[in-house]
C-alpha cells in the first residue's frame, strides 16, 4: 500500500467510524422512541456525540501536529537557519512531505556552505591582490574596493562604499572612464598618473558586467606600471647612449679613412696624424665595447664572485703603482693611509677593478699638483674605504646621478678624457654584489670623496 493511500484510509476509516456510531446511536433510538419514553433517546444522542468528538479530535489531531512542527521548522528555514531537521516515523503523505522538505534544508545547507567557501576564497583574492580593484554599480556609486585602493588613494573601505566614485575617489580619469563604460557597456582601457606624492604611473583596466543584458555596474583593476616605464625609459635611453657613443668614433674613423684613401696618403706632412687619430678613435671604441661587456657580465645573474681573504692595503698598493707615470705627470702626492692587517673576504680582482677606476677619476678630474688619500674607517661589522682627492669636485645637482650609465658632469671633457661614463656604474655594479654601499660625497672646486663599504 502506498503512503498515499494509507493516508486516505485512515481518514475514511475514521470517518466511517464516526457515521457509523451516530448511524447505530441513532438506529437505538427510533427502535426506543416508538415504545416508552424520550429519555434513552437523548442520552443515546449525547454519547454519539461526544464518541463522534473524541475520535475526531483525534484523528485531527494525528494529522495537525506533525503539519504544526513542519511550520515551526519550516519558519526556521525562512529565518536562513536549516540546521533544523523534521523528526518523522510514519510513512504517509505527511511523513513523505517532511522527509522532501529535511532533504530539501540539507541540499540548501550544502549549496549555502559551497557559496561561503567560495565567497571566502573570492574575498581572500580580493584582498591580498597587488592590483587596486573597484566595484562600482550602474549608479555609479562604490560597492567595494579592495586594500590596495585604500592605500593608494589614501581612503577607507568604510567611507567609500556606497558613495559616488568622484567623490569618495577624486580622480578625474578614472570617473570619465567609469562613466564612459557604465554609458556604452564596453571595457576600455587607459594609463593614467597619479601624483602620491610622488608621480606614479598605473594601467587602468576596466569592464562592465551586465543583468539581462542591462549594465549593472563596472569593475575597475588599476597596477602600478611605475617600475616597468621606468625600466623602458631606462633601456631606450641606453640603446640611444651606446649608439651615440660608438657613432662619434665610428664617424670620426669613417672620415679619416676616406681623406686617406682619397688623397693624404700621399701626404707627408698629414698621413701619420690621420693614423693617429684613427688609432685613438679605434681605442676608445675598444675601451667602450669592453667597458659595456663588463657592465652586462656583472648585471647577468651568471656572475660568480671569487671571494677570498686578502689585504686591503697590499691591493691599493698594486693598483697605485700602475698609475705612478700619470701621478708623476700631474704632480700629484697619493697616499695610501689604509690599516697595515686590514683584511676582507671579497672578489680581490673585482675590487681592484673598483680601486682603479677611483684612482683614475681622482687624477683625471684632479688638479696639477693636487692630492689624493685612501684611508678606512670601521663601523657596525663593515669597513668604510674612501678615495678622496683635491680636484674639481661634482656640481651638488649632478650628484645624485652620478652612479647612472654614461652620465658624466662634462661630457666633451670626459671623452677628451678618454673617459666612457661606464666606470662608476660597473663599481656599483662590483660593491653591491658584494652587499656593501657605494657613495660620494663632494664640493665643487674642492674635491670629492668616493667610498664603499664591505662586510669584514
Ligand atoms: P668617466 O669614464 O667619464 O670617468 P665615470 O663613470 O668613471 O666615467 O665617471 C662619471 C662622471 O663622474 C665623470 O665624467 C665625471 O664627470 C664625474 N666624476 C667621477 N669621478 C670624479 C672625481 N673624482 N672628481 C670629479 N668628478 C668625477
Amino acid at each position: 500500500m502506498t503512503p498515499k493511500r494509507s493516508f486516505k484510509l485512515k481518514l475514511i476509516l475514521s470517518y466511517f467510524f464516526v457515521v457509523l456510531v451516530c448511524f447505530g446511536f441513532a438506529a437505538f433510538f427510533l427502535k426506543r422512541a416508538s415504545f416508552e419514553t424520550t429519555e434513552p433517546v437523548f442520552i443515546g444522542l449525547i454519547l454519539a456525540l461526544f464518541f463522534a468528538f473524541i475520535v475526531g479530535s483525534m484523528a485531527a489531531s494525528m494529522m495537525i501536529n506533525p503539519i504544526n512542527r513542519m511550520i515551526d521548522v519550516s519558519r526556521k528555514y525562512s529565518e536562513g537557519d536549516f540546521s533544523r531537521r523534521i523528526i518523522h516515523s510514519s510513512k504517509d503523505e505527511i511523513g513523505e512531505l517532511a522527509g522532501t522538505l529535511n532533504k530539501m534544508a540539507q541540499d540548501i545547507e550544502d549549496k549555502i556552505k559551497g557559496v561561503r567557501t567560495q565567497n571566502q576564497q573570492l574575498a581572500a583574492i580580493f584582498n591580498s591582490m597587488i592590483e587596486g580593484v573597484i566595484v562600482v554599480d550602474k549608479a555609479g556609486r562604490i560597492v567595494s574596493i579592495n586594500p590596495t585602493i585604500e592605500k593608494i588613494f589614501g581612503v577607507s573601505k568604510k567611507d567609500t562604499e556606497g558613495r559616488l566614485f568622484l567623490e569618495a575617489i577624486r580622480n578625474n580619469d578614472m570617473a570619465e572612464l567609469i562613466n564612459d563604460i557604465l554609458k556604452k557597456g564596453e571595457p576600455s582601457s587607459k594609463e593614467i598618473s597619479l601624483v602620491l606624492p610622488v608621480r606614479r604611473i598605473f594601467q587602468l583596466n576596466a569592464t562592465p558586467f551586465f543583468d539581462n543584458q542591462i549594465v549593472n555596474g563596472c569593475l575597475a583593476v588599476i597596477h602600478d606600471i611605475t617600475e616597468i616605464r621606468r625600466l623602458e625609459t631606462m633601456r631606450s635611453d641606453f640603446v640611444a647612449n651606446v649608439s651615440h657613443e660608438l657613432k662619434t668614433p665610428l664617424t670620426s674613423i669613417k672620415g679619416f679613412v676616406e681623406t686617406l684613401l682619397e688623397s693624404a696618403l700621399d701626404d707627408k706632412e698629414n698621413n701619420r696624424n690621420f693614423l693617429k687619430i684613427i688609432q685613438d678613435h679605434t681605442e676608445r671604441l675598444n675601451v667602450l665595447v669592453t667597458d659595456l661587456l663588463i657592465l652586462s657580465h656583472l648585471e647577468s645573474k651568471e656572475i660568480t664572485l671569487e671571494r677570498r681573504d686578502f689585504n686591503l692595503r697590499q691591493l691599493a698598493d698594486e693598483v697605485m703603482m700602475g698609475f705612478d707615470s700619470q701621478l708623476k705627470k700631474k704632480g700629484i702626492e697619493a697616499k695610501n693611509e689604509l690599516a697595515a692587517d686590514l683584511s676582507v673576504k671579497a672578489d680581490r680582482e673585482r675590487i681592484g677593478q673598483v680601486f682603479t677606476n677611483f684612482l683614475d677619476n681622482a687624477i683625471k678630474f684632479n688638479r696639477e699638483g693636487g692630492s689624493i688619500g685612501i684611508y678606512n674607517q670601521e663601523s657596525g661589522g663593515k669597513v668604510k674605504i674612501t678615495v678622496e682627492d683635491s680636484g674639481i669636485g661634482i656640481p651638488e645637482k649632478d650628484v645624485p646621478r652620478i652612479f647612472e650609465r654614461f652620465y658624466r658632469v662634462d661630457k666633451a671633457h670626459s671623452r677628451e678624457l678618454g673617459g666612457t661614463g661606464l666606470g662608476l656604474s660597473i663599481v656599483k655594479h662590483i660593491i653591491e654584489l658584494h652587499n656593501g654601499n657605494i657613495g660620494v660625497e663632494s664640493t665643487e672646486g674642492l674635491g670629492s670623496k668616493f667610498w664603499f663599504t664591505l662586510p669584514v
